[in-house]
């Protein structure tokens, strides 16, 4: 399978640290090694912990996942297919070994079209919730469809998380915008061959020049965000 793959290339090439030392080797507090990825997977699907889990487990290996707590313990119909969730016995059991456990809101909404109140809500509710299970602070949040404007950071940051995802393609260097970090998008659309040449700083330098490109007619902003850059993050599943 194609997602083993792309982890032993990883384990073997890579050096899978902790999400919370890339979040400080944004902001300056710590040191990486060199070729540092994180792992992530945003939404919180079944296969997370039937597949996923046990490979980080047997290798020891740190990853997080980002929970949509109104998806926990249901199914959802995805591609004409029903996708069976992660229920909340299985995020508590992850929480305690290897994965740290994020937020990704409660009703997966696009935060920049929701009334400010009703997605600091959205927000709120997946924190504390995750919190009030796994008895463990969130501090990470990844944005749904991974977008995000100058509120919803400002939302974020109030809400006392320490780093936040997008999903636009590029990696994560030094002095970053914590609640604004890259991630490198890997979805089951892409084979090993695309994912490893993606790994490569060639292809990095590439994803990130694409990404300028579009982030410069968009955004702004988000174009200083993305002008720098060193550890990777990567995230596997849907949106
Ligand atoms: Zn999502």
């Amino acid at each position: 399978m194609e997602f083993y793959r792309q982890m032993e290339h990883l384990r073997r090439n890579y050096n899978i640290v902790p999400i919370e030392d890339i979040v400080e080797f944004a902001a300056g507090k710590r040191r990486l090694p060199e070729k540092a990825v994180a792992i992530t997977f945003d939404d919180g699907y079944g296969d997370n912990y039937s597949r996923v889990y046990p490979y980080l487990k047997s290798h020891g290996l740190p990853a997080t996942i980002f929970i949509c707590t109104g998806y926990v313990g249901r199914q959802l119909l995805l591609g004409g297919y029903y996708l069976n969730m992660l229920n909340w016995n299985q995020i508590v059991e992850m929480s305690r070994n290897n994965a740290t456990v994020g937020a990704h809101t409660e009703t997966h909404s696009d935060l920049c079209k929701e009334a400010h109140e009703r997605a600091r809500e959205n927000i709120k509710i997946s924190k504390e919730e995750i919190e009030r299970r796994t008895g463990k602070p969130v501090k990470y949040f990844s944005y749904p469809f991974y977008r995000f404007d100058h509120e919803t950071i400002e939302l974020v940051r109030l809400l006392g998380f320490e780093g936040a995802f997008g999903g636009s393609s590029g990696v994560v260097r030094q002095g970053d915008l914590t609640l604004a970090l890259n991630r490198i998008q890997v979805d089951r659309s892409v084979s090993f061959l695309m994912f490893r040449a993606r790994m490569t700083r060639a292809g990095l330098r590439y994803i990130e020049a694409r990404r300028r490109l579009r982030a410069s007619r968009r955004f702004r902003f988000m174009s200083a965000v993305y002008a720098k850059c060193e550890a990777i993050v990567r995230i596997h599943g849907g949106t």
